[in-house]
């Protein structure tokens, strides 16, 4: 069999064997519904409360400003949505302000937040980095602002978002800053976090943990509504019967992501930086895409001149090599990438890019592999370009 090599860990990562062992006992023993009084809801409420705590202590906050959602896209949904919607109705605030190089969760939701909803929607300036600036945030907010979102460590190009400034900013006018941490949860210390954004949206299955869980900051005070509603569970924020394995689960994986993080990016950094230099050496026409320095530690982002990034995917995965155009939310479609457009690429150049990002696996022998099958790979997809 020909071997495969996984390099899409911005995409998802595989369950860590710790996570799966803490999270065994609640799918069959441990069973109760949370919310019941007897004993065994007892039981499943203490493990979601121990979750709480530990996710809680790991983001700075306390137990009381942790919500359980679905997964990244809900913790997005609930808290753009949510705080729009309530700094409406308590503010008559009007007025979204987001970055142009945020996920889809945050973007499709402002967006309809503004066809369906009336606000008016308005997006900050990037650099050519993608990176935003306190300075673009004083100059964009609106006496009307309800919101301001900037992800702090960007899916596609890498870019590390100076959040702590960008709150301070925020905080300073008295509007709700959001963070969309679902990459940056993985690979940087977050201890801080809470401090430095009012809502945080993280996603267990970027950190080693299960598909289908994740997690929402909301510091106190901060306005928001329940954008799904039913029982009292996680607050009266997120009506619904917890998933307890699964947070279980987040809370075990992000601890062990938080632990150990520091430890995988000082392996994965030189692992990065030599992919980088090697690709920028040895292919014509390529250029990094993203922050050379402020950027996650696993993660390495191109365009290359005259290519189809989905060609050269399609080539890639044939020769046995895992990778991506940019977000997996994109495969298939044939647009440029919005962020590469945001960040002044032309557009024929944003069509030809490519993500690679690194995991706990990967070995140096690996990234060789990849470095000798690169160059005739991507003239073979400058080649069927023209064709
Ligand atoms: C993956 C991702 C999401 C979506 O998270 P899911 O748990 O897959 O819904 C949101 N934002 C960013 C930055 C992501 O990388």
């Amino acid at each position: 069999m020909k071997s495969r090599i996984y390099l899409d860990f911005a995409a998802t990562t595989p369950l860590d064997e710790r996570v799966l062992a803490a999270m065994q006992p609640y799918f069959s023993e441990i069973f109760g519904n949370p919310s019941s009084a007897h004993l065994y809801g007892q039981d499943a409420d203490a493990a979601i409360e121990d979750a709480r705590n530990k996710v809680a202590s790991l983001l700075g906050c306390s137990p009381a400003e942790i919500i359980f959602t679905a997964n990244g896209t809900e913790s997005d949904n609930l808290a753009l949505r949510g705080t729009a919607l309530a700094m409406r109705q308590q503010k008559q605030a009007n007025h979204i302000l987001i970055s142009p190089v945020e996920h889809h969760a945050i973007s499709h939701t402002a967006m309809q937040l503004a066809e369906i909803f009336g606000f008016e929607l308005s997006y900050l300036p990037v650099d050519s980095n993608g990176l935003v600036t306190p300075q673009a945030v004083e100059a964009s907010i609106r006496p009307n602002t309800a919101v301001v979102s900037a992800i702090y460590a960007n899916n596609e190009i890498g870019t590390i978002n100076p959040i702590a400034e960008i709150h301070q900013v925020c905080q300073n006018h008295h509007i709700p800053f959001l963070t969309d941490a679902v990459q940056a949860a993985a690979h940087l210390p977050m201890t801080q976090a809470a401090a430095h954004a009012n809502l945080i949206a993280i996603g267990a299955h970027k950190f080693y943990g299960p598909k289908g869980v994740g997690a929402l900051h909301v510091r106190q005070g901060t306005p928001i509504l329940p954008t799904q509603t039913g029982g009292k569970q996680e607050h009266a924020l997120r009506a619904g019967t917890q998933n307890v394995p699964y947070i279980v689960g987040l809370a075990e994986a992000l601890s062990i992501a938080q632990k150990e993080g520091p430890r995988h990016a000082h392996r994965l950094i030189p692992l990065r930086e030599h992919l980088i230099n090697q690709v920028l050496e040895t292919i014509p026409g390529a250029q990094l895409t993203g922050h050379p320095v402020q950027r996650l530690p696993n993660h390495a982002s191109f365009v290359f001149e005259g290519v189809n990034g989905n060609t050269l995917l399609m080539l890639l995965d044939a020769a046995g090599f895992a990778c991506s155009s940019g977000s997996a939310c994109k495969t298939g479609n044939p647009q440029p990438s919005e962020v590469l457009l945001a960040m002044g690429f032309a557009p024929h150049l944003a069509l030809g890019s490519l993500r690679i990002t690194l995991g706990r696996t990967t070995t140096s022998e690996q990234i060789d592999m990849l470095l000798s099958a690169l160059p005739s790979l991507v003239k073979r997809a400058r080649q069927l370009n023209r064709a």
